[in-house]
């Protein structure tokens, strides 16, 4: 989508530091982490968030979150734990309008969700 900034990183007109990618998915580091690992895991579909999701992206989502798994599992958070955190709308305050995970790990966390 023209004007995504999400889009543009996945199309590679931004740059970004790339952790994963393939047909369907493409993960980066978050610009300002807020854990030692911090990646972003975004479908090259735009999607523009949750309440946007319809039963066609059901194959999509899917492999997203299992590649959320992958993701962990190859930067070592595995053993120790890890979070996945997903932002929708206003009072998530969701900055990026394309659909995102955070992965975040590397250090023990706060037990809230924020
Ligand atoms: P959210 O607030 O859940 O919408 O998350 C958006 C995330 O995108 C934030 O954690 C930002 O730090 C991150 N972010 C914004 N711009 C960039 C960028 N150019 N490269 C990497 N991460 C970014
Ligand atoms: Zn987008």
């Amino acid at each position: 989508m023209d004007d995504c900034l999400f889009c543009k990183i996945a199309e590679g007109k931004i740059p970004s530091t790339k952790v994963y990618e393939d047909e369907m998915v493409f993960a980066f580091r978050d610009i300002n982490p807020q854990a030692p690992v911090h990646i972003l895991l975004i479908p090259k579909k735009h999607i523009s968030g949750w309440s946007a999701v319809t039963g066609e992206s059901d194959a999509l989502l899917a492999h997203l979150m299992r590649t959320a798994a992958v993701i962990a599992e190859r930067e070592g958070l595995q053993e120790d734990g890890y979070r996945i955190v997903s932002n929708c709308g206003k009072n998530a305050c969701q900055s990026v309008m394309h659909l995102h995970l955070h992965i975040l790990g590397g250090e023990l966390m706060s037990g809230k969700m924020a």
